[in-house]
């Protein structure tokens, strides 16, 4: 029978992350780090599938790949990274460092963040908005059936209170894939959408939905005054349960009108940035 062994305080080392693992005539040692992030899920290799524009400025593409049969997205408005080629050449699983990413080279690969818009066994589809210069959005224009990517994920949804009696959901045009998939996941209790687009963009990507109601706004030239211009037309802010995502500097605004302006209480909104010029 094994002796129980009594407590100890943690060495100096052990409180650096050191921690060492006597065993027979070896001596493991095993480096926590406490400064590094937590390792993100690996990436799964998968292909592109089809595209479909679904607007001017938004494709949907769909990816296909028996490892992605493996990812459990539960929450809705999660994330994956989606790993692309550099412009002809193959594509290099990128290693885990500790704080990100690195080819074996030590460069960045082309690493964006999306939300898995659909996810059944080996297929996957995202909303892509095409704009200009973008790594993602021209690998999307220009790829072909087959061509390489990889997947990892997901990152952190939204947990929806369930106790909620409304519902605002405020975004640009990188938010709409989110909020089509809030719209499929709320309970029944009225919701208000705002989405602040840029022209051209059109009404797309949401979903026919009886308990909503959606407005388009235009963007004007200021992206965090177009948001706070769509939502000093709404009168039930302090009512509803707020979920806002766009470029960073445009919700920072957001961030600052709801809680510093109008005091409501951080449990009451989420305000994530998903962009930054
Ligand atoms: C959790 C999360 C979920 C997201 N979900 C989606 C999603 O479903 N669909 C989606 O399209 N985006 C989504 N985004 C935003 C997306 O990650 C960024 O827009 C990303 O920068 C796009 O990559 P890119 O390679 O096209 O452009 P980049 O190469 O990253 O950027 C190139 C230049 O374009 C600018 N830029 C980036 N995005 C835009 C844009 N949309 N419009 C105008 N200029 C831009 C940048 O500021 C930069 O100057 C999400 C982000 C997060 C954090």
């Amino acid at each position: 029978m094994q002796r129980q062994q009594p407590r100890r305080e943690p060495t100096a080392g052990q409180r650096k992350g050191f921690v060492a693992f006597f065993h027979a005539s070896s001596v493991y040692i095993v480096c926590m780090s406490t400064t590094g992030r937590r390792e993100p899920p690996p990436f799964r290799r998968a292909e592109l599938l089809s595209t479909e524009m679904l607007g001017p400025q938004l494709m949907r593409i769909e990816l296909v790949g028996d490892e992605l049969s493996q990812m459990v997205i539960e929450e809705p408005a999660a994330s994956v990274r989606l790993l692309l080629p550099r412009p002809g050449k193959d594509l290099e699983i990128p290693v885990w460092q500790g704080n990100e990413f690195l080819d074996a080279d030590g460069s960045r690969p082309i690493i964006r963040t999306f939300t898995p818009r659909y996810h059944q066994d080996d297929r996957l589809t995202i909303d892509i908005v095409i704009h200009d210069g973008g790594a993602a959005s021209e690998w999307a224009r220009s790829a072909s059936p087959g061509s390489p990517v990889a997947v990892s994920g997901p990152g952190r949804g939204y947990a929806i209170d369930q106790t909620a009696e409304r519902f605002l959901l405020l975004g640009d045009e990188t938010a709409v894939p989110a909020i089509a998939q809030l719209l499929e996941s709320l309970p029944g209790v009225p919701v208000d959408v705002d989405l602040v687009v840029p022209q051209g963009f059109g009404k797309v990507g949401l979903p026919a939905h009886d308990r909503v109601d959606a407005r388009w706004h235009e963007l004007g030239g200021d992206r965090g005054a177009s948001m706070l211009s769509a939502l000093s037309t709404r009168e039930r802010l302090s009512e509803s349960v707020i979920w806002c995502a766009g470029q960073a500097a445009a919700v920072h605004a957001v961030r600052n009108y709801l809680f510093k302006e109008l005091g409501l209480p951080r449990s009451q909104a989420t305000v994530r940035g998903y962009w930054k010029s």
